[in-house]
């Protein structure tokens, strides 16, 4: 799934040709990016580069700062807490979980403090709780959600309302597919390997008030406050993985930003989610209409819990007509079709006409 990912980011042919130009030579400089020292000119201008992209696609207010890390989504699952749990002297946190990775953010917070899940457990990740229902604590230091749940296929399209405490929202796997009012927002993180960019930067964009309030155990590469005082450079950053989503930005930004990004996957899960509407009952996705992603669309053949047999026969069809990567994640099963922004409205619809094809064959 993830090294589909990165393939998806870089067949962006500009993207792909470009680099493929600079490989071993950016600029005219006589070194790649990949040999480049991350002290020099040259790679402050791609990070500092790679930063206003973001803010012009994201309309990011002055009072945010965005860094360049490493460590992944999962290494935010630590440095969110080990940077904000500390903000009120409670030292709790508010959890919504709607999915493996809000899941496993909570209870890696777990270690630095109290925390506390909003809502009775769910018996299965299929939808968001009805929001009236969350019981948020006043006294919390922050409120904590995954955006989108990728592995389940629950995506929120609202935003949480936190009566004042600070929102952290996990957006690894649609970010910058649509616009995002970050003003709302406390911290937003996400890795880019699946919508800008390739595995090994995450992007941390955080709101400057709280910055200061790490814990002291807080390893010094996770600390907020010493990276953005660093420009992201405390330690070595992930320094081609940034001027690959230097590219992705700009293919971004040329294909109409992320107005144009949101209009292209609401049409693309459409495809997607009305040829399963339209089955009978042969393809079934198991997520509340109102909370399916736009970014991954979970789905069984053949029966509500899925049928090995045709299941199988399906993924092997589809690895014919060279569609790979399609089949669910190991803990759920089924399918799982993942249309992050480098999919094409063409690469959806041949996936449309191979799931009605199928059903033809097969109900
Ligand atoms: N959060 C979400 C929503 C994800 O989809 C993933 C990975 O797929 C992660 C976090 C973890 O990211 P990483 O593997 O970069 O640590």
């Amino acid at each position: 799934h993830v090294y589909l990912n990165f393939w998806l980011a870089i067949i962006c042919i500009l993207v792909l040709l470009q680099a493929q130009k600079e490989l071993l030579d950016y600029n005219g400089i006589g070194v790649s990016v990949l040999e480049m020292s991350h002290r020099s000119s040259d790679f402050n201008k791609i990070i500092n580069k790679t930063e206003s992209l973001l803010r012009e696609l994201l309309n990011i207010p002055d009072n945010y700062k965005v860094l360049f890390l490493q460590g992944g989504g999962s290494g935010q699952f630590s440095a969110v807490p080990l940077n904000l749990i500390g903000l009120k002297e409670d030292r709790c946190a508010d959890y919504i979980v709607t999915g493996t990775w809000s899941a496993k953010a909570a209870k890696e917070a777990e270690k630095y403090g109290k925390v506390r899940v909003v809502h009775p457990k769910m018996d299965s990740y299929t939808k968001i709780p009805e929001p009236s229902s969350w019981t948020l604590n006043p006294s919390a230091s922050y409120v904590y959600y995954c955006c989108n749940e990728t592995v389940h296929g629950v995506e929120y399209h609202f935003t949480p309302e936190t009566n004042g405490v600070v929102l952290v929202s996990d957006m690894s796997s649609n970010f910058l597919s649509r616009p995002v009012d970050v003003s709302k927002f406390g911290l937003i993180f996400a890795g880019a390997q699946k919508n800008v960019g390739c595995a090994g930067v995450t992007v941390v964009i955080v709101r400057e008030d709280l910055l200061g309030h790490a814990l002291k155990e807080c390893p010094i590469v996770l600390d907020y406050k010493v990276q953005v005082e660093m420009n992201s450079l405390y330690n070595t950053p992930p320094c081609f993985s940034i001027y690959i989503m230097n590219l992705v930005l700009e293919w971004i930004k040329n294909n109409g930003g992320s107005v144009a990004m949101e209009k292209l996957n609401k049409q693309k899960s459409s495809i997607i989610y009305d040829v399963i509407n339209a089955s009978n009952g042969f393809y079934v996705c198991p997520v509340d209409t109102a909370c399916r992603s736009r970014m991954n669309v979970p789905f069984r053949v053949g029966k509500k819990d899925g049928d090995d047999t045709l299941e199988k026969k399906f993924l092997d069809g589809a690895s014919k007509l060279g569609m790979i990567s399609l089949k669910g994640h190991r803990s759920v099963g089924g399918m799982r079709a993942s249309l992050y922004n480098a999919v094409t409205l063409e690469d959806t619809e041949a996936l449309a006409d191979y799931m009605r094809e199928f059903l033809k064959e097969h109900q």
